[in-house]
């Protein structure tokens, strides 16, 4: 039996942790298949980590915008550093316009 007590494990230092290599996800939204996402927002309800947004590209003063109407509404990811990955906004997205990958942070 191997008494854990004796076995010495190095910790990392702030220098070891710059050197790994840390993956962060780069999310595509296609903005010509993604036209009407405030009516839509499947991904926004489907991500369990916030990591999209939607917001008015077009605000006109005293009229409000029509969620209907494409091209007034954009979603970004903002936090993208918060996705683990899971698909799940892929796997809904009716228009299959978000694309992730991974690549060097
Ligand atoms: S689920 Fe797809 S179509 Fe719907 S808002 Fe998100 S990116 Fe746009
Ligand atoms: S892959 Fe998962 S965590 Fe990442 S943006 Fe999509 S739903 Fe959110």
């Amino acid at each position: 039996m191997v008494d854990k007590s004796k076995i010495k494990v190095p910790k990392a230092t702030p220098q070891d942790l710059t050197r790994l290599p840390i993956k962060m996800p780069k999310i595509t939204i296609d903005h010509n298949k993604c036209t009407v996402p405030f009516w839509c927002k499947k991904c926004l309800q489907a991500c369990p980590q916030l990591v999209f947004q939607c917001y008015c590209k077009h605000l006109e003063k005293l009229r409000e915008s029509d969620p209907r109407q494409p091209g007034i509404y954009e979603v970004i990811a903002v936090r993208r550093d918060k996705c683990h990955v899971c698909n799940k906004c892929v796997e809904m997205c009716p228009e299959n316009a978000i694309t992730i990958t991974l690549e060097e942070a």
